[in-house]
């Protein structure tokens, strides 16, 4: 491992033991990739995958302006999405909270801080990446998304993922792995395992969301080892 992984590892959370000129890893902690489980393909719509400047900001407006459920009336704002047009990796979460509603941005805050270390320690910087989420809207006090608001507002989210054409799907969270796979399986059950998204099928890996982390910080290892299972696929040549 490099010093560099283990800097950010550190960073994290996650401790490594270095014995005799080799790193010795606690006990819990799977710093190498995991191996891919059984890959299933997910069926999703089929988008055209019209990727100018234009469509970007066409979607961005029409999100911006969106009524199409109740969540517009609580909204500071809409949260579109952040990042690199063109990245290799999309990050998929579940909603905005309140600092993301205020700042217009997701997975800023302490949650988002932790989600950047864990991408920096794959070497992805966050600007490398593109993050979205499933709802563009707040739920008023963070509650859960509502099945008929995630139905509204997932066409804006499939126009993303055919924009950005990346080459693997982070989903970081219960609620946003469920809904992305349409199953009700635990998010325990989801993780350590390469889905296949779509008409592309874009390799997709579930993980933990990074609030959950603070609250288990135990999972964090976990989490690390979904991270590497993610690097190991952009690795992998198309
Ligand atoms: S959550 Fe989505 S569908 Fe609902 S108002 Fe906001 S942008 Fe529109």
């Amino acid at each position: 491992m490099s010093e560099r992984a283990e800097r950010y590892l550190a960073e994290i959370g996650i401790a490594v033991y270095k014995r005799r000129g080799f790193v010795a890893e606690a006990a819990s902690v799977r710093a190498e990739p995991a191996e891919p489980g059984p890959i299933e393909r997910v069926a999703a719509e089929p988008q055209p995958s019209v990727t100018t400047p234009e469509a970007w900001e066409r979607l961005a407006a029409e999100v911006r302006a969106c009524t199409l459920c109740g969540l517009h009336k609580t909204r500071t704002q809409t949260v579109f999405g952040v990042g690199r047009r063109d990245a290799e990796l999309l990050v998929i979460g579940e909603a905005p909270g309140a600092d993301e509603d205020r700042q217009g941005e997701p997975f800023v805050g302490r949650a988002g801080q932790l989600l950047n270390a864990m991408l920096r320690a794959i070497g992805l910087p966050r600007s490398e990446v593109y993050i979205a989420n499933i709802l563009k809207c707040r739920p008023p006090g963070n509650r859960d998304p509502q099945p008929e608001e995630a139905s509204h507002c997932t066409p804006y989210l499939s126009r993303q993922i055919a924009l950005v054409n990346p080459r693997a799907i982070l989903a970081v969270g219960r609620i946003s792995a469920q809904w992305l796979l349409q199953t009700d399986s635990p998010i325990g059950r989801l993780r350590g395992r390469v889905f296949r998204y779509g008409e592309s099928g874009t390799p997709l890996v579930v993980t933990y969301h990074p609030a959950y982390l603070l609250r288990s910080p135990l999972q964090k290892a976990t989490a690390w080892t979904d991270l590497c299972m993610v690097k190991e696929l952009l690795q992998k040549r198309a």
